[in-house]
C-alpha cells in the first residue's frame, strides 16, 4: 500500500509574509500537516490490519480517523496550492470564474464578504470553503468543522482558508478576523480558476 506523503509548499515558508509569518507557515506545514499525513496513514494501516485478521471490531473508529486526518491532510494540500506572494495575488475582474461568483452571489464583494463572515464564525477548530456543487451546478459557501463536518457531500472545495488557531495565532493571537482580512492579499487567485474549470468540466 502506497503511503501518503507530505506534499512540498510550491514557495517559501517566508513567502506569505507580512499577511502569514515564515514561523507559522513552517510549523504549520512541518508539524500540523505531516500529523495528518502521520495519522491517514496509521488509520489506513489499522484498517488493512483488520481486513486481514477478519475483525472489523474497531472499524468505526477507524473510519472517523480515516475521515479526520484524510480530510486534514486533502484540506491543507489544497490550502498551500491556493495561496501565492502577495505581489502574485490577483483577483480576476473577468473570466468564468468570475463569471459564475457574479451569478451566483451578486457581486465578487458579495462573495468575500460572505466567505469572510463564514470564516470568522466557524464554531472552534475548522475552515472556510468555497466549492462547486456539480448536481445544482453552483458555487457554494460552506464551513468545515473540523476538517470534515458541515460540507455538503459531493461538493469540490476550490479556495479554502483554515482558521485552526494553529493557523494565525503566533501573529494574531486571538484576532482572527484580522488574519481572515489579510489573507485575502495572497490568494493565488489562477490556482482558484485552474480548479474551477477543472472540477466545473469533470463534473458539470
Ligand atoms: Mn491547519
Amino acid at each position: 500500500m502506497e503511503e501518503y506523503k507530505l506534499p512540498e509548499l510550491p514557495y517559501a515558508y517566508n513567502a506569505l509574509e507580512p499577511y502569514i509569518d515564515e514561523a507559522t507557515m513552517r510549523l504549520h506545514h512541518t508539524k500540523h500537516h505531516q500529523a495528518y499525513v502521520n495519522g491517514l496513514n496509521a488509520a489506513l494501516k489499522k484498517l488493512k490490519e483488520a481486513q486481514e485478521k477478519g475483525d472489523f471490531s474497531s472499524i468505526q473508529p477507524i473510519l472517523r480517523q480515516i475521515a479526520f486526518h484524510g480530510s486534514g491532510h486533502t484540506m491543507h494540500c489544497i490550502f498551500w496550492s491556493v495561496m501565492c506572494p502577495p505581489q502574485k495575488s490577483k483577483e480576476p475582474t473577468s473570466g468564468k470564474l468570475h463569471s459564475q461568483i457574479v451569478k451566483d452571489f451578486g457581486s465578487m464583494e458579495s462573495f468575500k464578504k460572505t466567505f469572510s463572515e463564514a470564516a470568522k464564525a466557524v464554531e472552534g477548530n475548522g475552515w472556510a470553503v468555497l466549492a462547486w456543487e456539480p448536481i445544482g451546478k453552483r458555487l457554494l459557501v460552506l464551513q468545515a468543522e473540523n476538517h470534515q463536518k458541515l460540507v455538503v457531500q459531493g461538493s469540490v472545495p476550490i479556495l479554502v482558508l483554515d482558521v485552526w488557531e494553529h493557523a494565525y495565532y503566533l501573529k494574531y493571537q486571538n484576532n482572527r478576523a484580522a488574519y481572515v482580512d489579510g489573507w485575502w492579499n495572497v490568494v493565488n487567485w489562477q490556482e482558484v480558476e485552474r480548479r474551477f474549470e477543472v472540477v466545473k468540466n469533470g463534473l458539470g
